[in-house]
Formats: C-alpha cells, sequence, structure tokens
C-alpha cells in the first residue's frame, strides 16, 4: 500500500508511539495531583508545552486542547466580544474555522469573507478593503489543506494591524506545522491553531498559541487546567507524543518530500488532461491537481483497489459535492469533479513514487478511455 493522503492524518513515527506508551503503562498519573510520581509527569508535559511554544517562535505559549477544531473554534469565539464589531475570514478557510465563521453570522454578527486568487491564495487587496476600524477577529489559513498554498501570513497581519490595531489575527497552522517555517511572534499575530497528527503524532491533541498578554475567556470551565483556560485532565500521553512528533517531523529531510512531489508531478503533467494547481509560494506536502473529464471520487476508489491511497481536497468534506474552496479559486464544476489531492510524510517513500505515477496515470487513462 502507498499511502498518499497524509493531508488527511499521517501514520504516527514509531518513536511516538513508544514515548506515548511509556504515558500509559508507567507515568499514567494525573498531571495535577500532589504526590512525586504526578510532579514527574506534569513536568515533561510543561517541558512539551515550552518546546511547541518556542518552535512557534516564543513570545507566547501554547494551550493544549483535543485537536485544531477545538483549538480555531475557541480563537473564533473570541472575536464576538464585541457585537458591533466585524470579523474578517478568508474564503480558503478548513471547514472548522468556515463552519464557526457561519455560526457567528447566524448569531447576527457580520462576517466579511476575503476573496481568493485563482492560485488560492487570499487576494490582498479585498484584504484590505475588509479590514477596518470596527474589525475585531481576523483569520486567515497559514496553508491550505486543499492545495497547499500558502499565505503571507507576517504581510497580512502587518497590512491588518496598520488598519486596526486592536483587531486580533488568528491563523490556522495545521498544514504549515513543522512544514512551512513561521515565526508567530515576528509575524505579530495573536493566536495560531496546531495539531499533532497532520505531524505524525497522535490523534485526539492539538493546541492553541496564544500571544503573550492577550487574554482569552476560558474554553472550559471546571478544573483549572491549561491555566484555567481549558479544563479537563489533559491527555498527557499524547501531548508527549505531540512533542515527540514536532521534533522529528522538523528534523526530516524536506528535500526529500520535495523530490517526491516533483516525480509525481512531472509524470501527471505528462497527460493532457491533467492540470495542476499551484501557488508560488507552496508547500511541498500537497498535490493538488484535476483531470478533465474524471470524477475524482470512484478514481480515489479505483485507485484504493491498486493499493494507493489518495485524498480528494479537505478529507472533513469529501462527501461534499460542491468543494468551496476551489470553488473561490475560480474553478469550474467540472474541474472541481476531477480534482485530487496527493499529500507527503517523511514517511514516504521516493522509491515508491515512481510506482505510484504509473498507477495513477494508467488509472486516469482507462478511465477516460471507458
Ligand atoms: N485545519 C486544517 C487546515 C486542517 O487540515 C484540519 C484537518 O483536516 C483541521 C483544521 C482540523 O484538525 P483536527 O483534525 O485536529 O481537528
Amino acid at each position: 500500500m502507498i499511502y498518499l493522503d497524509n493531508a488527511a492524518t499521517t501514520k504516527p513515527f514509531e518513536s511516538v508511539v513508544e514515548k506515548m506508551n511509556a504515558f500509559y503503562k508507567e507515568l499514567y498519573f494525573n498531571p495535577s495531583a500532589l504526590y512525586s510520581p504526578a510532579f514527574a509527569v506534569a513536568k515533561e508535559k510543561e517541558k512539551t508545552r515550552d518546546y511547541i511554544s518556542s518552535a512557534l517562535g516564543g513570545g507566547g505559549k501554547v494551550y493544549f486542547t483535543s485537536c485544531a477544531t477545538e483549538s480555531n473554534t475557541w480563537a473564533l469565539n473570541n472575536g464576538i466580544k464585541n457585537k458591533n464589531g466585524n470579523i474578517v475570514v478568508s474564503s480558503g478557510e478548513h471547514a472548522s474555522v468556515y463552519e464557526n465563521a457561519q455560526s457567528l453570522l447566524s448569531k447576527g454578527l457580520e462576517v466579511r469573507f476575503v476573496k481568493l486568487d485563482s492560485d488560492g491564495r487570499v487576494n490582498i487587496d479585498d484584504f484590505v478593503k475588509k479590514v477596518d476600524e470596527n474589525t475585531t477577529l481576523i483569520s486567515v489559513i497559514n496553508c491550505s489543506n486543499e492545495t497547499g498554498a500558502v499565505n503571507d501570513i507576517k504581510k497580512l497581519a502587518q497590512l491588518a494591524k496598520n488598519i486596526n490595531r486592536r483587531a486580533l489575527f488568528h491563523s490556522d497552522g495545521v498544514q504549515a506545522l513543522g512544514k512551512v517555517p513561521l515565526n508567530c511572534k515576528s509575524a505579530g499575530i495573536d493566536m495560531y491553531s496546531v495539531s499533532a497528527h497532520k505531524i505524525c503524532g497522535p490523534k485526539g491533541v492539538g493546541a492553541l498559541w496564544i500571544c503573550d498578554g492577550l487574554t482569552l475567556s476560558p474554553l472550559l470551565p471546571g478544573g483549572g487546567q491549561e491555566s484555567g483556560l481549558r479544563s479537563g485532565t489533559e491527555n498527557v500521553a499524547a501531548i508527549i507524543g505531540f512533542g515527540e512528533a514536532l521534533k522529528r517531523f522538523s528534523d526530516s529531510d524536506k528535500s526529500e518530500i520535495l523530490n517526491m512531489r516533483e516525480t509525481l508531478k512531472q509524470r501527471l503533467l505528462t497527460l493532457d488532461c491533467v492540470e495542476i494547481n499551484e501557488s508560488e509560494s507552496q508547500s511541498p506536502y500537497i498535490l493538488s491537481f484535476s483531470a478533465k473529464n474524471v470524477k475524482a471520487e470512484i478514481m480515489q476508489r479505483n485507485l484504493a483497489e491498486k493499493g494507493i491511497l489518495i485524498g480528494l481536497g479537505s478529507a472533513c468534506s469529501s462527501r461534499l459535492k460542491k468543494n468551496r474552496v476551489l470553488t473561490a479559486m475560480g474553478r469550474t464544476m467540472s474541474h472541481i469533479e476531477g480534482s485530487m489531492r496527493l499529500s507527503f510524510s517523511p514517511q514516504n517513500h521516493n522509491d515508491d513514487m515512481e510506482k505510484a505515477a504509473e498507477i495513477i496515470c494508467n488509472t486516469i487513462t482507462e478511465y477516460r478511455k471507458r
């Protein structure tokens, strides 16, 4: 089997599973307990927090959550402090931001959606038009989960802060963490959402980075964990796995990923019917393409039967007929129907890519001959 759906989730690194195991088998104590074996657990958890916070640039702290959907929900709901204000959100957001924005809209808040350029990045002119002195919150995805287009978060944050210093800037960094460098502090942003399972870590743990000096309303009141902001006994094993995954993923060879993407891209481009969805500023971990007169869902099934697992844009919305993000990029319905996503991790092997490319190209050709 060749797994090319790493933007949906990844296989955890062996060392992640090993480190987590110790926290299930021996170090299972509640980190809030006041006996010494529990202190060791709390210490490891805090070490991981410091490591992830400094990997994001320092100048802030991560608060652990159960997933990035939770982090995004927390961030977005801090935009409702001022009912007369407006919220600015890009049209390229993952469902976990987009649906929260829709829910704020249904509560009567003004939500402004920023247009995308045809390459999947935020349209800067429209962004500048949409932010004003009444904007309370801005949310722009760092790297698109659909196409891998990378937004210039530092530039957008600076433009926004020049218009309105008080507007909070949030970015969904799920597909960027460990892949596309961003220093949250020097970018001047306020909140950043991340998740472990996209970087060969465990499912069920995410975090929200919050810059120093910003006070958010608690997400879950209760026992007072996470400095009283997100109560609930911490998923320590997963938090430790998150830290280990980030270390290993950040150290992994990025040129291997670029090579794998390039091999597949060049082979796909030998077919006249293929168009690549990419941007000048592009994550090497995602290769989105569309094959004319092909139904991607059928292709996904056919390829799975041949041992190649691929994605169709967002895994969470793979069953939705209309792809919101590709539509915002101006793609036609027939282009969207034939859109597929290949995504990579350090656990893929360059040697497999020729074989994968051949099977994908042959399957597209066979389908078009029917
Ligand atoms: N944001 C982006 C860009 C994603 O790709 C995903 C997952 O697909 C999420 C948020 C949600 O992450 P989680 O599964 O941790 O809730």
